[in-house]
């Protein structure tokens, strides 16, 4: 059983259910001892709705979240986060939320590429041409190297649309890999993509990710991973079903998996 998630939402993303503090009773139920929260991260300036919550909700984010903490201390640890992109613009902001302890952590979910004017010019889960796959890998060393990010949350998201695992996707997996390694960085065996099912993508059937080639490299290289329930809804946190799935594919890899992360503490 997993003694700690720390990829969990919030209804203020717009695509996620129910109260924050139904996430920590379900998580509690569930036996976690840690918990974290790594909603969609909310951004000055920058407006995705049903993505992403409004900046203006990140007030309420960091009161509620931290309430919690105080009110179910000594019996589950609740961390504070951002599931954020690698947006080097917006890094300085990032910083600044860590070193200020508003927020405990945060997670790079490479999702997306924008440019200086905020406009979105790559969407990853649905790369189309080797260009975007190494805007893919560029950004994802970015945010690695940047100190800023504790977990990669589901590294291989750019196999989202790709059939073939190909030269390329082989090269950009060992640099996301290697790095990952060099910064301590654990790569997410996400359970999102796993709940969702196996689907067509060309002519294979599987998990949009985690996949296998991916995590065979992971394997191969012995980089440390986390399993990430990826919960959008708080019954999510006890899916029993999602968690032994998760479990067997890390166990199927050989996965070096990490529970308790002793980068991400509470302030
Ligand atoms: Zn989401
Ligand atoms: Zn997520």
């Amino acid at each position: 059983m997993l003694l700690s998630n720390y990829h969990t939402h919030t209804s203020r993303c717009g695509h996620a259910s129910g109260e924050d503090e139904d996430y920590v009773l379900e998580a509690l139920g569930h036996g976690y001892r840690y918990l974290g929260f790594s909603d969609h991260a909310m951004l000055p300036g920058f407006s995705e709705p049903y993505k992403r919550g409004e900046y203006s909700l990140f007030q309420d984010y960091v009161l509620s979240i931290s309430s919690l903490k105080e009110k179910y201390k000594g019996q589950i640890e609740i961390y504070l986060g951002f599931e954020a992109e690698s947006f080097p613009d917006y890094f300085p902001f990032y910083k600044e939320l860590l070193d200020n302890h508003v927020l405990d952590y945060m997670i790079l979910g490479n999702h997306m590429a924008i440019d200086r004017d905020k406009n979105i010019v790559a969407r990853f889960a649905n790369i189309t041409s080797p260009s975007q796959l190494y805007l893919y890998k560029d950004l994802a060393l970015k945010a690695i190297s940047s100190h800023l990010f504790s977990i990669f949350a589901h590294p291989d998201y750019f196999m989202a649309n790709i059939e073939n695992f190909d030269s390329d996707c082989k090269k950009v997996s060992k640099e996301i890999i290697e790095a990952c390694i060099a910064h301590d960085i654990p790569l997410e065996v996400n359970m999102a993509g796993i709940r969702t099912g196996k689907r067509m993508i060309g002519r294979k059937k599987r998990y949009i990710y985690p996949t296998d080639e991916f995590f065979q490299l992971v394997s191969k290289y012995k980089a440390k991973c986390v399993i990430g329930c990826d919960a959008h809804a708080p019954e999510q946190l006890s899916s029993d079903a999602g968690e032994f799935l998760a479990v067997e594919f890390a166990k199927k890899h050989n996965l070096v998996l990490v529970d308790k992360l002793d980068t991400i503490q509470q302030h």
